[in-house]
């Protein structure tokens, strides 16, 4: 009886790769949202970006840039 050779290939043989962080390039689209002239709270979100940004708090910009997108710019009477 002669016991197959096991040559352990493949076994775990993965190697680990290592999570490093990709910065990614700033998407302009990601600082998009046009704000309403006559919209009160875009006015103030806008303003609030140009402030993240002139911090270099772009997270804070691109959060504010997806408010000013998606607000629907309800005139108020
Ligand atoms: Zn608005």
């Amino acid at each position: 009886m002669v016991p197959d050779e096991k040559k352990g290939l493949g076994r775990d043989g993965t190697p680990h790769l290592p999570l490093t962080p990709v910065e990614l390039p700033i998407d302009p689209w990601l600082l998009e949202g046009t704000p309403a002239p006559h919209c009160k709270v875009c006015t103030a979100l806008a303003r609030e970006r140009e402030e993240a940004l002139a911090y270099g708090d772009r997270s804070k910009a691109y959060e504010v840039s997806r408010e000013i997108r998606n607000h629907r710019h309800v005139s108020t009477p």
